[in-house]
């Protein structure tokens, strides 16, 4: 054959993708030419050779060098997918530790592949699986994969896992590390990568059996610190203001603004908007895209396009400003990002096991976060980054590293997917950074309470039934005894409810009709009671978009809420869980709700005191109920889904409950011999003297009481 026969076939062949067949389109090639610009590809033959060489590998390199995307890119090339035993292929897996990165970053992958997002690339978040049988490299929560676990101990249907973003060290995470130490042991063949940006390289190589380290050098440009001279008194002021500064006065290139969450980062964008079209054309166009986590995934996808161009031609130019939580610090990379500022702020998770409060709050970040987000200025080109606190406040005040969080949470869902893995030694579990005794006492004795785990520590039926959902464990365990209420449709949707992001939409310029919307679904015994409200009419209304936006309800919300239900359904069905509802003309329609919910949260309960002001039960905290409430009058006994801590603490989402419910119950809880003493005990007492005379009189009637609500 002569040489011209054979060139058109060979070329055809270069240029086909070897995981679907087709012909590489022109955009795969332009995407090509950036990828290899990327730190971790002068690197990618070393890489390949210490992948094949090594069982455990540890690689840190700057955000922005192409580790999450590229890294298992090279890995599919360097591995052999093929399972001999089950002719299935194996899959890469590589964890995130957010829902937003998981997501995003599977979108690019599968963009520079050139396939289809959910056929070869896919991603598997909670509640939402994007991925098919012929998936060959799936980005995951690290959560999810724990989960995995759970039916695959050995993760058999991995070759090679990528636990990205090490660094965070996520509750799950750290769970993960223990657990795939063990897995690595019973397979040989599996292969574990860990990368970061920053990582205690010593200590991860310490526990990863001295696993070596590669690390890509980063492309860093300098960047210019700025501090405040006096502390800033609101920080929200001091952004808004920096970023007009830095509009008017510096030149072309996109700002990053780091706060703390959603209603803080809509609020700038407002301010900014409004502030920055008082100055009419004299300046660029400014472009405010804000990201947060519970932001739908086509308005996230925002952060990636381009600055707008100027208003007129030779006009001043225009500018991005990403105005984020801490997951544009390492989770994505912006590219063009030339000013940083940095309020000094994050959420972050703090648990106090004496009073069993787990909450969000907003605290000052760490040194290594302020370094994190500083880099983000330098990535093109030289940057700035202002810092809106003191030098002396950095050099004296910040942390240098933030804790893990397994040393700030409450530990009763972990424990709960440890038993449930057969890990029934905690002491002896090799955790990098072992949580406190106390922490993990006081979970096994929630899990007792809840009747998850017996006397003995041991997982129970109920226990493991709770551990099929991937939800916490009061939740599961409302949701499991529903049916025994006679309401597990209501409890489903509520649930659903309470896992998606808050469907109430109260904007600036319209408060008081998004107010008076809220109260045409307010039940006045409670918010959990108007949420199940909300869904209902949402899904008597068709789930109408122009329903939700008339009734200042969150369609995108609603929209996961009724996915969210479908997957608990199919959860609910595969348990054996009868789905059921008390008739609504019944007085017992809402008084079993509420009663299916107490067997869930009759650890979360607050008692009105005398004084005025709510005690948590036992604990004896004084909370006051969030002004969001539903309620038209101050119940004695209420059950709160949330606790924020602020300056003074709150419980939100309350709805009322009975005092006879608690102690029929959750008697073992409210087991008045081992009960502080406090106003709420003596209520109890008198309400037991109470009911023991009511038994006298009418014996034959079962303990439970179905009175229904005044
Ligand atoms: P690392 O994990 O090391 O921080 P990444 O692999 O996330 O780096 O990102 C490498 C580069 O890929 C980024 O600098 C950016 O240019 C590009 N990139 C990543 N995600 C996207 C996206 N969704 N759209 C466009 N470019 C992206
Ligand atoms: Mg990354």
């Amino acid at each position: 054959i002569s040489s011209k026969k054979l060139a058109r076939p060979i070329n055809v062949l270069l240029s086909m993708n070897r995981w679907n067949g087709r012909p590489y389109t022109q955009r795969y090639y332009d995407i090509l030419d950036k990828r290899k610009t990327l730190p971790v590809w002068s690197q990618k033959d070393e890489f390949v050779k210490q992948l094949k060489n090594n069982q455990t590998l540890i690689l840190v390199g700057e955000t922005g060098s192409g580790k999450t995307t590229q890294i298992p890119q090279f890995v599919l090339e360097a591995v052999d997918l093929e399972n001999q035993s089950n002719q299935k292929k194996y899959m890469i897996a590589c964890t995130q530790p957010r829902r937003v990165a998981a997501m995003s970053v599977s979108h690019r992958v599968a963009d520079e592949m050139d396939v289809t997002i959910g056929e070869e690339v896919g991603y598997s978040i909670r509640f939402e699986d994007c991925s098919s049988s012929r998936t060959v490299l799936k980005y995951l929560t690290d959560g999810m994969l724990l989960r995995e676990a759970m039916t695959d101990p050995l993760l058999e249907r991995y070759k090679v896992i990528v636990l990205d973003e090490a660094h965070e060290r996520t509750l799950a995470m750290d769970v993960l590390f223990g657990l795939l130490k063990e897995v690595l042991k019973n397979r040989p063949d599996l292969k574990l990568v860990v990368m970061s940006a920053a990582l205690e390289a010593e200590k991860f190589q310490g526990y990863f059996f001295d696993a070596p380290l590669m690390k890509v050098p980063g492309r860093l440009h300098p960047v210019e610190i700025f501090y405040t001279k006096q502390p800033e008194e609101d920080y929200l002021q001091a952004v808004i203001r920096t970023v007009l500064q830095i509009h008017t006065c510096e030149t072309p290139g996109d700002i990053l603004v780091f706060l703390t969450g959603e209603e803080e980062i809509e609020d700038a964008c407002r301010k900014i908007n409004k502030e920055v079209g008082n100055f009419g054309d004299t300046v660029g166009p400014l472009e405010v895209v804000p990201l947060y986590s519970t932001l739908p995934p086509l308005m996230q996808q925002k952060i990636f396009e381009p600055a707008p161009p100027p208003f007129t031609e030779n006009g001043p130019a225009g500018r991005k400003v990403v105005i984020s939580t801490n997951i544009a610090e390492t989770s994505l990379t912006i590219d063009g990002i030339v000013y940083v500022i940095d309020a000094g702020f994050s959420k972050q998770k703090v648990y106090n096991p004496l009073d069993r409060v787990e909450s969000l709050l907003v605290s000052p970040i760490s040194k290594a976060n302020a370094h994190q987000r500083s880099g983000r200025a330098g990535r093109t080109q030289p940057g700035k980054c202002f810092r809106l606190y003191t030098e002396k406040s950095f050099n004296n005040d910040l942390q240098p590293q933030t804790s893990p969080e397994i040393l700030r949470s409450n530990l009763a869902h972990t424990i709960l997917t440890l038993k449930r893995l057969g890990i029934g030694d905690l002491v002896h579990f090799d955790f990098m950074d072992p949580p406190a005794p106390e922490t993990i006492v006081r979970a096994l004795e929630d899990l007792n309470y809840l009747g998850a785990l017996d006397d003995e520590g041991y997982l129970t039926e109920l226990g493991d039934i709770m551990s099929e959902f991937p939800l916490d464990p009061q939740m599961a365990k409302m949701l499991v005894v529903s049916p025994e209420f006679n309401c597990s449709n209501e409890i489903l949707s509520l649930s659903a409810m309470l896992s998606v992001p808050n469907c109430f939409i109260r904007p600036s310029d319209a408060q008081k009709a998004a107010d008076e919307a809220k109260a045409r679904f307010g039940h006045i015994d409670g918010d959990q009671l108007t949420l199940l409200n909300v869904y209902h009419a949402y899904k008597h209304n068709n789930e109408d978009q122009l329903w939700c936006y008339e009734n200042f309800v969150n369609h995108d919300a609603l929209k996961s809420a009724d996915n969210v239900r479908q997957q608990l359904a199919r959860i609910m069905y595969r348990c054996n869980l009868k789905l059921c509802s008390t008739n609504f003309n019944s007085r017992d329609y809402y008084v079993n709700i509420r009663k299916a919910m107490l067997s869930g949260y009759f650890m979360q309960v607050a008692h009105l005191e005398h004084t005025g002001h709510y005690l948590t039960v036992k604990e004896n905290q004084v909370v006051l109920l969030d002004s969001s409430n539903c309620l038209n009058h101050k119940p004695e006994w209420v059950i709160y889904n949330e606790y924020v801590l602020t300056t003074r603490n709150f419980i939100r989402i309350v709805t009322d409950v009975r005092g006879e419910w608690l102690v029929d119950i959750a008697p073992h809880y409210y087991d008045l011999h081992n009960f502080p003493e406090c106003e709420a005990k003596l209520t109890l007492e008198k309400l037991n003297k109470k009911r023991e005379r009511e038994k006298g009189c009418t014996t034959g009637i079962k303990g439970v009481s179905n009175k229904a609500t005044s």
